[in-house]
């Protein structure tokens, strides 16, 4: 592998990386070398046959595409049909099973009656209150995850559905959360259990993998796998355009400190039966209960013929990252901010590198808002490296002015 001959070096093959090597190629017709760590393409949202039960999985958990974003659902059009498969996610409590996220349907079982719209608000609404007179005094103040979901659901469904499944993700009490975090998950006064709410929604017809096969088949891209950019940096010529999609705080030696992370293990079970659990995706919200929840992926893909009558689960489990462990959810505490913040600031010395991506930018992104945001960054920084009038790939003084005139 030449890496001073290309003119652009993405390092990741996630959506970030993915899409914007795609465009350099086909629409800047510059050469692209993308490099991952990994032994395959398409990052986190990775997607294989499991040999033993010819099921397609998702070895880093179950991915659903939804977004409202016409530019991005157009955008993969190119490169996959998508099904019409609608994600619906059930929770088992305390030895019963509800419809998640929370709905009237989930409100009726919890209180075990028959439950108008306007009667289930009152219910809650109550509650809420109730929590208001005595909650939101504690030492950590309004806007704690806690507080937020008593609001929103009342103390019934937070003390059944939400508290202890909660813990178990971020083992951190609730009342230390950022109130966001539970801002992702709807409340519904209506019988819809969809998990999400989104315009578009969909699985790839042929998975996951097929679309960074697509995207990344062009004869000026190139693919090394196995390779992490920090054992090859030294041989990338400074003048080259680098898009980084690691990790932020790596990338500067960790000299401001490590970011904090949530990873997830995944055990991994076959089984001998056509269907497992009958969904998708199903919660443990009891604290007792080790894993979060269970994937079961043949449900994604209930318009495919599978063969056997077998079945592959994982069930996930939800720690603090150690230093050499995959990085999933950013924990975004105010340390960690003002960790960002530094690493920010020190980006300025690097101007022929460009930061993106979930763990570039350290934000949990979903899939649409990773594509979103990369087919942006092509636009506003990528492209305008190299149309600028008489201005090469190796032009270092011609892109640094170019650069700083972007940031300004
Ligand atoms: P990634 O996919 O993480 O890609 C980054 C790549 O960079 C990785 O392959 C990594 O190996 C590589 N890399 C890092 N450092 C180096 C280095 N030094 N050298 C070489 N390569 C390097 N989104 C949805 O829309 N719907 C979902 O249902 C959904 N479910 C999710 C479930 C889980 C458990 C998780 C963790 C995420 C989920 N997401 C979901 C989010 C989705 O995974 C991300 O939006 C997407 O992966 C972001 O793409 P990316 O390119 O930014 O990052
Ligand atoms: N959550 C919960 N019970 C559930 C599902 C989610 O309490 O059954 C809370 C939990 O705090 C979680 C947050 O809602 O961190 C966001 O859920 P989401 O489904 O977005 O989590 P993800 O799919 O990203 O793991």
């Amino acid at each position: 592998m030449q890496l001073e001959n290309f003119d652009v070096v993405v390092v990741g093959a996630g959506f970030f990386g993915a899409v914007i090597a795609e465009q350099v190629a086909n629409k800047l017709g510059r050469s692209v070398c993308v490099l991952d760590r990994r032994l395959h393409i398409g990052g986190n949202a990775y997607s294989e046959l499991d040999s033993d039960s010819g099921v397609e999985v998702h070895r880093y958990g179950t991915h659903i595409f939804h977004t409202n974003s016409e530019t991005v659902w157009r955008y993969l059009q190119r490169f996959t049909h998508f099904t019409d498969y609608r994600h619906r996610v059930f929770t088992v409590a305390n030895g019963r099973v509800y419809a998640m996220p929370i709905n009237l349907a989930t409100v009726c079982a919890a209180f075990g009656r028959i439950m108008s719209p306007d009667e289930a608000r009152a219910v809650i609404a109550a509650e809420a209150a109730a929590h208001g007179a005595s909650g939101r005094h504690g030492a950590s103040g309004i806007g704690n995850l806690e507080d937020k979901a008593i609001a929103s659901v009342g103390r019934t469904l937070y003390d059944l559905l939400i508290r202890g499944y909660t813990q178990k993700q971020w083992q951190t009490d609730p009342r230390e959360l950022s109130a966001d975090i539970i801002g992702r998950l709807p409340v519904r006064f209506t019988f819809d259990d969809r998990y999400f709410a989104d315009r578009y929604e969909g699985m790839p017809v042929d998975g996951y993998t097929a679309i960074f096969r697509r995207m990344l088949e062009h004869p000026k891209i190139a693919v090394e796998l196995g390779v992490d950019y920090f054992d090859v940096a030294d041989r990338i010529n400074p003048h080259q355009l680098v898009i980084y999609t690691g990790p932020i705080d790596r990338f500067f030696g960790y000299t401001c400190g490590h970011l904090g992370w949530r990873t997830v293990d995944f055990a991994r079970e076959v089984h001998d039966v056509a269907d497992f659990q009958g969904a998708a995706v199903i919660n443990y919200a009891d604290a007792e209960v080790p894993f979060t929840r269970i994937h079961e992926f043949r449900h994604l893909h209930p318009e495919r013929a599978h063969a056997q009558a077998r079945t592959t689960i994982y069930r996930e489990y939800s720690r603090f990252a150690g230093r050499t462990d995959e990085p999933y959810y950013p924990i975004n505490t105010g340390s960690d901010r003002a960790m960002l913040a530094s690493y920010h600031a020190m980006t300025a010395a690097h101007p022929n590198v460009i930061f993106g991506g979930r763990l570039g930018s350290y934000k949990y992104l979903d899939m649409h808002q990773a594509i979103g945001a990369a087919l942006k960054t092509f636009e506003h920084e990528v492209a305008p490296f190299f149309v600028r009038e008489g201005m090469q790939p190796s032009d270092a003084a011609a892109r640094r002015a170019a650069l700083s005139a972007l940031s300004a």
